[in-house]
């Protein structure tokens, strides 16, 4: 068991640049082992500040990414078959729930609202999960908690959580960091020198403008790091914003003219 959670720790400190109080805010909601929800758009640092949390606090860390075709024993466990007959398998929500780690369920509101509501039990004062195919219930460890991520930005009332699930968590808004603090994002996470670094960011911020205009999304600090580490690569500057900057986010032909326009005048 203790090579389990040994596997699940973060080993190093992540760097995370805080944009406001929200390590001290998380800290707090850890004591008091509240549900986490973490909104914000795509690749704006969210995970990211999960990690550096587990880390800051010496938890365990178990990450899902949610998706679609998920189902409640893809969290929870199942039993396999084997030649000596069926063995029970823990999915990763309950392995969190026994060892005591902060489970991260990665965009959540992908996931089927039938598999959403297996975290009920876990997120209020029952702190249980119980495993109805095994016939057992877990009683949370004291150490678990709950995480999830959530991107307004893909939201439709089709596809939402529910309020009954929503009303279970404290909530964070992230966004893209402002322009001078993701300058030292991406100096520091990648080595390029903050007058470069500063050039990125302004072109992201061209984007972001055209968000609703033709674009879904704005270009997201994690495209930046890629550019930033091809410009660091020897790639000439021009060259690595089309390719991880504007190429990923858009097949529209104007906007990526006005985008490209973008990158010329500003190197
Ligand atoms: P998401 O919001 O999709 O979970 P991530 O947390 O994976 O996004 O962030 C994408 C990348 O952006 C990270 O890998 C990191 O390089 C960078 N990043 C974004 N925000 C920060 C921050 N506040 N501190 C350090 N790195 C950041």
């Amino acid at each position: 068991m203790t090579s389990d959670i040994e596997q699940y720790r973060v080993q190093a400190e992540p760097y995370y640049q805080a944009q406001g109080r929200e390590i001290a805010l998380y800290e707090a909601a850890y004591r008091k082992r509240l549900p986490v929800m973490v909104k914000g758009p795509t690749g704006c640092g969210k995970s990211r500040f999960v990690e550096y949390m587990a880390w800051k606090l010496g938890k365990p860390l178990i990450t899902v990414a949610c998706n679609e075709d998920m189902t409640a024993s893809d969290l929870v466990g199942r039993y396999l078959l084997e030649a000596g007959g069926t063995r029970w398998l823990d999915g990763p929500l309950t392995t969190a729930a026994r060892i005591g780690a902060i489970c991260y369920l990665d965009e959540i509101v992908e996931a089927r609202q039938d598999t959403t509501v297996v975290i009920h039990p876990l997120t209020d004062h029952r702190r249980t999960l119980p495993l109805d195919k095994k016939g057992e219930l877990i009683r949370a460890h004291p150490d678990f908690q709950l995480v999830i991520s959530y991107n307004p930005g893909y939201q439709s009332l089709m596809k939402d959580l529910k309020q009954s699930t929503k009303q279970r968590f404290t909530a964070f808004d992230f966004d893209y960091p402002e322009a001078a603090l993701e300058t030292v994002i991406l100096a520091n996470e990648t080595g390029l020198g903050e007058d470069m670094a500063g050039k990125l960011v302004k072109i992201a911020q061209t984007a972001r403008n055209l968000k609703g205009h033709g674009l879904d999304e704005g270009i997201s600090t994690r495209l930046m790091v890629y550019a930033a580490l091809l410009i660091q690569d020897g790639i000439e500057a021009t060259e690595a914003c089309r390719m991880a900057l504007v190429r990923p986010i858009t097949d529209d032909p104007d906007i990526r003219e006005t985008l490209d326009h973008a990158i010329d005048a500003t190197f």
